[in-house]
């Protein structure tokens, strides 16, 4: 927390708008949409709620088909099973780990082959940096599908100069615990569209038409943020772009660290900077120490680090879908394996760092 959060609780107590939605509510989302350079914002319970919420307003329903990234958390996914839609997997590019352009076109052919065109494609910015949208989005454009940008973990990157999460017709933001800032637990769907924003805004609340009694025509969810939790969002944003810059200091201690040793940080192209959200490394191929060598190293030591997001088509639940990778084989799989997330946290101090690094260098 950076302080300012009870500020902005105290006011929701002291006008008793605890519930539902608020000034803290409208604020987030205007102070948000600022931030991002997008006209209309959609406070929600949390980022999966905003995929579903999209999925839905682009027409997504049972046996429809959505391309999704690969390499993700299953946030970005599972909102295609609620419709009971067909995910399709795209594979990762070696030089942004993001979506392929090259597996997204290899997917469409497909598709236009098979009859078969997605309702919406999702790209995902991973952790903390943006997809290359200059090859994505023409590609989407030209078969006349719309995106929804899953800016979950991108809040604050830019790609080109411009903010993650406005690529998109639709971007996502989720604002859970994990995230680089957090309401406790949150998400917001941005757009220039405003009567998407409208449409979505209807059912999250419930689909209550405008009416002195309680009247529905079409089903509705209860996906709103409360007004606590919009307060804990507009202290956090203010202290967003500080927390990126301990975390850009973290990066580089990192990568200074390991100077010498054979594995290589999450590569940034020259047109991105990246929020840092975490720092992440993949082994080189001749290495003989293996990811599980340093997270179960680190874990000993009462460290925790992470393997990367274990692709969607690998998943248990996912693996009868189909999916497109960028090589003959699957880069996001050689990620997974040889892959590790250390910690990040814009409140990692030197000591602990520096005793990361050595752990990890006294394994080679
Ligand atoms: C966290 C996350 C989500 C889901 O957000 P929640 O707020 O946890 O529902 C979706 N996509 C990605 C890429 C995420 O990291």
């Amino acid at each position: 927390m950076s302080g300012n959060e009870m500020k902005y609780i105290q006011e929701a107590f002291d006008t008793n708008w605890i519930a539902p939605l608020g000034r803290n509510v409208d604020k987030f989302e205007e102070e948000l949409c600022e931030y991002v350079g997008v006209e209309h914002g959609l406070a929600l319970s949390s980022g999966t709620a905003a995929i579903h919420l999209a999925l839905k307003y682009f027409g997504v329903g049972p046996g429809d088909y959505v391309f999704c990234s690969d390499l993700t958390f299953a946030g970005s996914c599972n909102p295609i099973l609620y419709q009971y839609a067909n995910p399709v997997f795209i594979d990762s590019e070696p030089e942004s780990w993001n979506m392929s352009p090259i597996a997204l076109e290899k997917a469409f052919e497909w598709a236009k082959k098979e009859n078969k065109m997605p309702k919406a494609v999702i790209i995902v910015d991973l952790y903390g940096q943006s997809a290359d949208y200059d090859s994505l989005l023409p590609i989407c454009e030209r078969y006349g599908v719309p995106v929804i940008e899953d800016a979950a973990e991108a809040l604050g990157a830019t790609y080109k100069g411009k903010k993650c999460g406005s690529f998109g017709h639709v971007g996502i933001f989720s604002f859970n615990g994990n995230k680089i800032i957090t309401t406790s637990g949150g998400g917001m769907i941005v757009s220039n569209d405003e009567e998407a924003i409208k449409k979505m805004r209807f059912w999250a609340t419930q689909s209550r038409e405008p009416a002195k009694h309680y009247e529905h025509k079409e089903v509705g969810y209860n996906y709103r943020m409360s007004n606590i939790c919009a307060g804990i969002g507009r202290g956090q944003l203010e202290v967003l772009d500080e927390r990126i810059l301990a975390k850009k200091e973290v990066r580089d201690r990192y990568d200074k660290g390991f100077e010498s040793l054979p594995l290589s940080l999450m590569p940034i192209p020259a047109v991105s900077a990246s929020n840092y959200w975490l720092t992440v490394i993949i082994l080189n191929n001749n290495s003989s120490t293996t990811a599980a060598d340093i997270i179960g190293n680190l874990e000993s030591n009462n460290i925790e680090s992470r393997p990367i997001w274990k692709p969607m088509s690998l998943q248990p639940i996912f693996n009868e879908c189909i999916s497109f990778t960028h090589c003959e084989k699957s880069f996001g799989n050689e990620l997974f394996i040889n892959g590790v997330c250390l910690p990040s946290g814009s409140e990692l101090t030197l000591e602990v760092q520096e005793s990361i690094i050595n752990n990890i260098k006294g394994l080679f």
